[in-house]
């Protein structure tokens, strides 16, 4: 069989390392992505406030190899769904399976004012950019902003308020600074109520103001202020936004997507092509955009493509769980734990946040590095001669 997976991210690189752990040489697996290698979202994070070096959190592709698999540097440029063929600028490929984990593209542009005159943290680029930007801000007004949905990690935002509220104070600046929060939903992680209250017990001890259930529409730099709904106004010093997104425009042209995004069997991953597949941030499957559920989704794919090989029943379904590792500041973690069933209210548990949990979190990335990349992370040092 041969399969051909778009996007290398949570969802490509699982569904790639699962079918070549079961598979081998068995299949035939090409996954194409346009960048050269792997940046995990919460490593954005770690760079932009000056924890990590940029190249510690990059996982290239080249260490990608895998019984099975092919790797190909390229940008994907067209997407026929019905004959399973896809045009790439470096030639045209065509599969029995096809599997599109293209992920959310980002649109800063979408977002009047904001290139001009804010900054966001969401693309590699934008998240390391602000790491010098964060390390001379000499005070003031920051506002955090979220400027659509469905936007990837819910978290995400709170958490940026959280770290900026440490770096801050470790600077000394904290004090003539405010942080303000803008986001959509009505409580930080409305599946679990009991990690929203932690959170906003977080903000309220800290001094961060939360702006739930808004959107921030644009930004006048002139004035210096974001504007939020018709009458209402925030004045910022540093604005930081989450910014538009959108399926990439390839995905769109390709007629895979209504009302913006792809369609898909919640339990099957399958789209109204027959054997192409889609999972993780480029669906509407009704999950959050976050990694860990793009990973449970590949698993399933691959679960189900296995047993299409191997001539068994392909029972394997998607149950909508999910673990989140939230950075709380003062060097403790919580982890929020989710489960998504279509048609029902999602659940979510928490635990933490404790310097315990640092751990785990670490943990949760070396993991997916070890499976997925074959070596270990950060690299071990060398052995002594
Ligand atoms: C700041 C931040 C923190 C986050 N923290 C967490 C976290 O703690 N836990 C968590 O689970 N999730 C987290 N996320 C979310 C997580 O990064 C995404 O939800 C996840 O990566 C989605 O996986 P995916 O496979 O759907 O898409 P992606 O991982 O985005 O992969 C898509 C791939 O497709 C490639 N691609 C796109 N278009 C083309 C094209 N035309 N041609 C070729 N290649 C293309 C891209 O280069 C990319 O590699 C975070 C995100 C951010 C921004």
């Amino acid at each position: 069989m041969q399969v051909l997976v778009l996007g290398a991210g949570f969802g490509g690189l699982e569904l790639t390392t699962r079918l070549s752990d079961e598979l081998g040489d068995d299949v035939d697996v090409v996954l194409v992505d346009r960048t050269e290698g792997f940046v995990f979202g919460f490593s954005k994070l770690e760079v932009m406030f000056g924890r990590e070096e940029r190249a510690g959190v990059f996982h290239p592709y080249r260490d990608l190899v895998k019984p099975g698999v092919r790797f190909v540097q390229a940008d994907v440029v067209a997407i026929d769904p019905d004959a399973k063929r896809v045009e790439t600028d470096a030639g045209t490929f065509q599969a029995d399976v096809l599997v599109v984990a293209l992920g959310a593209a980002l649109d800063p542009g979408a977002t009047p004012g904001l290139v001009e005159g804010g900054h966001e943290f969401y693309t590699e680029e934008g998240a390391f950019a602000l790491r010098d930007v964060l390390a001379s801000f000499p005070g003031g007004r920051v506002v955090v902003g979220v400027t659509s949905a469905p936007f990837k990690c819910p978290p995400a935002p709170s958490e940026t308020a959280l770290l900026l509220h440490d770096l801050l104070t470790e600077r000394g600046v904290r004090e003539r600074s405010s942080i303000a929060l803008v986001m959509p939903m009505p409580t930080p992680i409305p599946p679990s109520p009991e990690a929203s209250k932690a959170i906003l017990a977080g903000f309220e001890e800290r001094g961060i103001d939360w702006y739930p259930q808004r959107l921030v529409r644009g930004l006048d730099p002139a004035r210096g202020v974001a504007l939020l709904g018709k009458d209402e106004e925030l004045p910022y010093d540093l604005f930081l936004a989450v910014p538009v997104h959108r399926a990439p425009s390839v995905v769109v042209d390709s007629g895979l997507t209504v009302d913006g995004w792809i369609p898909v069997d919640p339990l099957t991953l399958e789209t109204r092509f027959p054997d192409v597949y889609a999972v993780g941030d480029v669906t509407s499957v009704g999950t959050p955009k976050a990694g860990v559920f793009a990973e449970g989704q590949a698993a399933v794919v691959a679960d189900r493509l296995v047993a299409r090989v191997r001539g068994g029943e392909q029972s394997a379904q998607y149950g909508g769980q999910g673990l989140c590792y939230l950075q709380f500041g003062r060097d403790q973690v919580a982890k929020v734990e989710v489960t998504f069933l279509s048609g029902q209210t999602p659940v979510g548990g928490l635990q933490g946040p404790s310097a315990a949990l640092v751990a785990d979190k670490a943990e949760f990335g070396r993991s997916r590095v070890r499976r997925w990349f074959g070596r270990e992370w950060p690299a071990e040092p060398a052995s002594a001669p």
